[in-house]
C-alpha cells in the first residue's frame, strides 16, 4: 500500500522513537494495528478560569499506549498519521472517546467543555463536518460543550473552504479555538471573518514572560485585540506562579499548563475535580 521513500520516514522518525526501538518502516503498520486493538488513550488537561479558579474545560490529548513500548507522545505519531491519512479514522475515534467521557462527566454532574484537537488533514477531509455531526448525535452530547482546536495554518490554507466549514461547524453548535495562536500566520483580518470563539496563546509566549519584556507586549496586544473582537483568550503552557500573577494582572480570563496540572487520564482528573470541590466548599 505505502510506497514512501525512506527519506520521508527519516524526517518523521524522531530520536525518541528510535530510543524506544520503534522501526519507522513498521510504524504505519503498527498505527493500523493500534487502531484495531484500541491502544489509543485520551489524557485530559484542565483549563481554569483565573477569576473563579474553577475548571472551565479540559483539553483532550491523545497518547498511544503501546503494549510493549509504553506511552508514546502524539508528537511522535500524529505527523505520520497525518501523512498516511490514518488521522481520519484516528481522529474519528478520538472525538468518539472525548464525547463518551464528556457524557460520563455530565452524568456525574460536572459541566465543562471538552476541547479536541483537529489536524489539518482531518479538517480538510470532505467528510469532516458530517463526521462531527454524526458523533455528536450518536453520543448525544450538547454541541456547546465541544470545542474544536485548529491551528492558523489549517484555516489559512484554502480560506474559502475553511470559511464554509467553520460556518457549518458553528451551525452544529460546536465552538472553535485557534490553537498555538501567534506563531504562524497571524493573518488578523481573518479573525473577524472566521466564526471562531477562542484564541489559545501559544506556549512559547507564556514561557518567555518571565525573561522577555517583548513577550509581555505581545501577550498584552493579543489580549487587547481579542477583547475588541469579542474572542476568548486561553494562555497555554503556564508553568510558574509569576507567569500566572502577570496573566491575572492583565485580566486574562483562562489558562492551562503544568502549573495547574499536566494532562492526566480521566480517572485522575475526576479525583482532582472532587478535590477542587472540597477546597471550594471548605474555603467558603
Ligand atoms: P497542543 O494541542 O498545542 O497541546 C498542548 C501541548 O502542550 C500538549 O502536549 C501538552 O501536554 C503540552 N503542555 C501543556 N501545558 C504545558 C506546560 O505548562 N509546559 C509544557 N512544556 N508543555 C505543556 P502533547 O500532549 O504532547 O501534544 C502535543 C501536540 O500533539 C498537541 O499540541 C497537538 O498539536 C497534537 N495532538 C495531541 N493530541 C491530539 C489529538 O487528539 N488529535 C490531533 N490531531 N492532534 C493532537
Ligand atoms: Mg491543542
Ligand atoms: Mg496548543
Ligand atoms: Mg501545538
Amino acid at each position: 500500500t505505502m510506497k514512501k521513500s525512506e527519506g520521508a520516514y527519516q524526517l518523521l522518525f524522531s530520536d525518541q522513537l528510535e530510543e524506544k526501538g520503534i522501526n519507522p518502516i513498521e510504524l504505519e503498520e503498527n498505527l493500523r494495528k493500534a487502531l484495531i486493538n484500541e491502544e489509543f488513550e485520551l489524557y485530559y488537561q484542565p483549563q481554569f478560569s483565573l477569576t473563579t479558579n474553577k475548571i472551565v474545560g479540559v483539553e483532550a490529548l491523545v497518547r498511544w499506549n503501546h503494549p510493549v513500548k509504553g506511552l508514546i507522545s502524539p508528537v511522535d505519531f500524529i505527523p505520520l498519521a497525518e501523512e498516511t491519512g490514518l488521522i481520519i479514522p484516528l481522529g474519528h475515534r478520538i472525538l468518539i472517546e472525548a464525547c463518551k467521557q464528556l457524557k460520563i462527566w455530565i452524568q456525574e454532574g460536572h459541566t465543562f467543555k471538552v476541547s479536541v484537537n483537529v489536524s489539518s488533514r482531518q479538517f480538510h477531509d470532505a467528510t469532516f463536518v458530517d463526521m462531527v455531526r454524526d458523533v455528536l448525535n450518536t453520543y448525544d452530547v450538547p454541541p456547546s460543550l465541544i470545542e474544536l482546536e485548529v491551528t492558523e495554518s489549517t484555516t489559512m490554507h484554502h480560506v474559502e473552504e475553511a470559511l464554509a466549514k467553520l460556518n457549518a461547524l458553528r451551525e452544529i453548535g460546536v465552538s472553535i479555538a485557534i490553537d498555538d495562536f501567534g506563531i504562524e500566520y497571524s493573518s488578523l483580518s481573518y479573525l473577524q471573518k472566521f466564526s471562531i470563539q477562542t484564541l489559545k496563546i501559544d506556549r512559547s509566549f507564556i514561557m518567555g514572560l518571565d525573561d522577555h519584556e517583548s513577550n509581555k507586549a505581545i501577550v498584552s496586544a493579543i489580549h487587547a485585540m481579542a477583547k475588541h473582537l469579542n474572542l476568548t483568550i486561553v494562555a497555554e503552557g503556564v508553568e510558574t506562579e509569576s507567569q500566572l500573577a502577570w496573566l491575572k494582572e492583565l485580566e486574562c480570563e483562562y489558562a492551562q499548563g503544568y502549573y495547574f496540572s499536566r494532562p492526566v487520564p480521566a480517572g485522575e482528573l475526576k479525583d482532582y475535580i472532587d478535590d477542587m470541590r472540597t477546597v471550594a466548599v471548605s474555603g467558603s
